[in-house]
């Protein structure tokens, strides 16, 4: 049997294949509203990959700031500069990816981040909603 569909986050129709074993299993009207299509999955599925970098790379800056030795700050800030250059220009291109929307990247995404480490998912949040509506 297949079971017909609508993505929770695009709302696009989408099937999936039930061998009639699984029906009985699952109370299936219970879990169509949470099922994703493939293309979310993956692009969620990769984003979580990168903001999981993107979170080790902030917590490095933060634990640093208590650092008492100057030359470890530079090198750390310096290194997670360019670390979060990386990753943010990955971030941007998975999300325009998504949204299909032309890529954009600034320097100040990373600028952001290195104010602000502690609320680098509100920073992402910011830059996905601003993409999605853009
Ligand atoms: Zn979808």
């Amino acid at each position: 049997m297949l079971l017909n569909y609508q993505c929770r986050y695009c709302k696009l129709e989408a099937t999936i294949p039930l061998d009639d074993e699984g029906l009985d299993m699952f109370q299936v009207e219970k879990f169509k509203p949470i099922l994703c299509c493939n293309r979310c999955a993956d692009s969620i599925v990769a984003r979580r990959a990168v903001v999981d970098r993107i979170k080790k790379a902030v917590e490095l800056l933060i634990i640093q700031r208590y650092s008492s030795n100057p030359d470890n700050v530079v090198v750390v800030t310096k290194n997670v500069r360019e670390a979060l250059t990386v990753l943010t220009k990955r971030y941007a291109t998975l999300v325009n990816e998504y949204f299909k929307k032309p890529n954009m990247w600034h320097a100040d995404f990373v600028d952001l981040l290195m104010d602000k480490p502690r609320y680098y998912e509100t920073i992402l949040k910011d830059y996905f909603r601003h993409r999605r509506v853009a």
